[in-house]
């Protein structure tokens, strides 16, 4: 039974890839609309369809889920119906082999109704979590390779291991703890800072204390009287933490055998190095620990929400001599991650006038890669992280105001010019722009001698799907119907990846446009007659072949990630306004029927003709 189940699940990550948005939590900065509805929340099934996710298949035949942020969170514990004493109830009861290494907890059918329930308060299923003893076993998720892989420990720095927390639960607060003093190298390990971000949950105080006194090495704990946000409660825990390594960790993680060693080698032989592991995943509904594709990087999307995007496939090919090697990555997600400690505070630690959660981890991004350190991801170390549907405190001052301070500020100290071109088109960001002090920002870059955005984006994300002054940025309008190419938003499906491409009024303004906007590269120069290159759009998604295999007469285009291959190749001629797919010699043209645009032979008729119409971006 036990045999069968690990294989099932071994099995599934390579069917299965998530794609995360905002770092770790699933995203979007709509904390308007599609808030959760408390009534429909009492449905376990509604909660679960209520995730909103776009999904498609990747290149690599990885199914990719963006998910949506449901940032509301305000009032959980009264529109929820949670008592406060239900609340301050420490629930912790432990059954020796539930969620033993890594298998999902199975609850019983007559506790389906308190699980729901008890599900809102940190949204995630306290009660499987509660199930599980906090020194639950893990597979050892490494390719062989990595755990043939000795690591010299004789010489290395310690680290100190940094988790804030704002009413976290007790069970994944210390079941972080404990996988951290298990499965790291006692020299390693100087000590772990708790810090405390002003939590109201009664347990989280003296019973805390008490906990962590009698644990084998130090844990200590600091507590914010204000609710300062995890960027300044990491801060507080860095200030004071005596490692010559910093860890940081959300205080929902389990760490697998082999972590901290792969991270801290890395940082020792280049202390400009900043090192992520690779983020597996604990699933907020069974606590089951499954494996993660090792071959993601990080990096972002238009309204600078970090994504994650595959490797490219020379890229692969590459790594393959030495799967074990650290791969850079042009952002990171933010939660976990080392980095030298006199490092960190050398490149000005954080930015303290961001407010409690977002934006933090595409500052700190641009800031190392362009002030002349380095992101990479250690394909060796894998650490378990809770990945939520939504965000269970509150946002003091409001979600929407707070994400876009974060992210404006982020904006204006880093991105130049392409600062124009987030503020253009995230209205909401403007009506904070004003009112940021950034000159002590503006300083630290001046002072660092940090490179500029253009230089981040040629040298470090060269793959990237941004407007510049050698692109094409703007609408492509057919010259028949006067209407324009369209990103699908929604649901894909499996066969029809993001769907087909389609078409509709070019009228719209402000953010509804965004779909509307497609970036060519062309490799000839825009002066030049003949346009090609990739037709590429938000979130690193190509136009591409219709499906040629399955019997598809009507040739719909369709829109996939970008992998640069041939068949993303497109030839535009700016005197005919025909649009050619280069590997099938066939024209873009309007749809017959429906609203998907279709690829048909080539002729001389205004249904062919596209006119690239540029959008001002700056
Ligand atoms: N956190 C905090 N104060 C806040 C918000 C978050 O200390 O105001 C902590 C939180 O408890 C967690 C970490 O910061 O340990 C990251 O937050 P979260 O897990 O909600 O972010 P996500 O992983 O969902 O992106
Ligand atoms: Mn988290």
């Amino acid at each position: 039974m036990m045999g069968c189940r690990r294989r099932i699940r071994r099995g599934l990550p390579w069917a299965l890839a998530f794609v995360f948005t905002s770092g770790l939590l699933l995203w979007s900065k709509n904390d308007g609309g599609t808030g959760i509805d408390p009534a429909l929340q009492d449905d376990w099934n509604s909660l679960r369809l209520k995730r909103d996710q776009q999904e498609y298949i990747d290149r690599r035949g990885l199914h990719v889920v963006v998910g949506y942020y449901l940032g509301d969170a305000n009032n959980v514990g009264s529109s929820a119906n949670l008592t406060e004493e239900l609340l301050n109830r420490n629930m912790f009861d432990p059954k020796p082999r539930e969620g033993q290494d890594g298998v999902p907890v199975v609850i019983p059918p007559h506790l389906s109704l308190q699980m729901q329930k008890l599900y809102r308060i940190n949204r995630f299923n306290l009660m499987a979590s509660d199930r599980i003893p906090l020194n639950r076993s893990l597979p050892d998720v490494r390719k062989k390779m990595c755990r043939l892989k000795k690591i010299i420990i004789d010489g290395l720095p310690s680290s100190s291991i940094v988790i804030v927390f704002h009413n976290e639960a007790w069970s994944t607060l210390l079941r972080t703890v404990h996988s951290v003093i298990n499965r790291s190298p006692k020299a390693l390990l100087k000590e772990i800072i708790l810090v405390d971000d002003a939590s109201t949950r009664t347990f989280l105080g003296e019973e805390l204390n008490e906990y962590v006194a009698k644990l084998p090495i130090p844990v200590h704990i600091l507590r914010s009287e204000n609710r300062i946000g995890l960027i300044k409660a990491r801060l507080m825990g860095a200030r004071k933490a005596s490692g010559e390594v910093l860890v940081f960790l959300d205080a929902h993680c389990e760490c697998t055998i082999g972590w901290l060693e792969s991270l801290i080698s890395r940082v020792a032989e280049d202390r400009k190095r900043v090192v992520c592991p690779v983020i597996d995943i604990i699933s907020d509904e069974t606590f089951a620990y499954v494996r993660s594709f090792e071959l993601h990087w990080g990096a972002f999307n238009w309204d600078l929400h970090f994504r994650w995007y595959t490797r490219s496939t020379p890229d692969i090919i590459r790594r393959q001599k030495d799967i074990t090697q650290a791969f850079k990555t042009p952002a990171m997600a933010g939660g976990l991650f080392a980095m030298d400690k006199s490092y960190f505070f050398e490149l000005g630690g954080y930015d303290e006038k961001m407010e409690i959660w977002g934006g933090e981890n595409l500052e700190l991004s641009f800031r190392v890669w362009q002030c002349g350190g380095s992101i990479e991801i250690a394909p060796c170390s894998h650490v378990g992280h809770i990945f939520r549907k939504s965000s269970p405190y509150t946002f003091p001052g409001g979600v929407s105001r707070i994400l876009y301070t974060n992210l404006a500020r982020v904006a204006l100290v880093w991105m130049d010019e392409w600062q124009e071109f987030y503020f253009k088109f995230n209205p909401e960001a403007i009506k904070v722009r004003d009112e940021q002090q950034i000159r002590t920002r503006l300083e630290l870059r001046d002072r660092l001698q940090c490179k500029g955005f253009r230089w981040y984006l040629d040298n470090v994300w060269p793959e990237h799907f941004m407007p510049t002054d050698q692109r094409f940025f703007g609408k492509i309008k057919n010259t028949l119907s006067n209407q324009c190419l369209e990103k699908p938003t929604g649901r894909g499906s499996l066969n029809q990846p993001m769907g087909p491409v389609l078409i509709s009024t070019c009228d719209v303004e402000g953010r509804a446009a965004l779909t509307r906007m497609f970036v060519m590269a062309p490799t000839e120069g825009l002066s030049s007659k003949v346009w090609s290159g990739a037709l590429m759009t938000d979130e690193s998604v190509c136009l591409d072949t219709p499906d040629l295999e399955t019997a598809d007469v009507t040739l719909k285009v369709r829109i996939v990630a970008c992998t640069g291959q041939k068949r993303q190749n497109w030839r535009y001629d700016t005197e005919t306004m025909s649009l050619i797919h280069l590997e099938t010699n066939l024209c873009l043209d309007m749809p017959t029927s429906e609203s998907s645009i279709v690829l048909k032979d080539c002729v001389d008729h205004a249904s062919q003709k596209w006119i690239f119409e540029p959008v001002h971006w700056k």
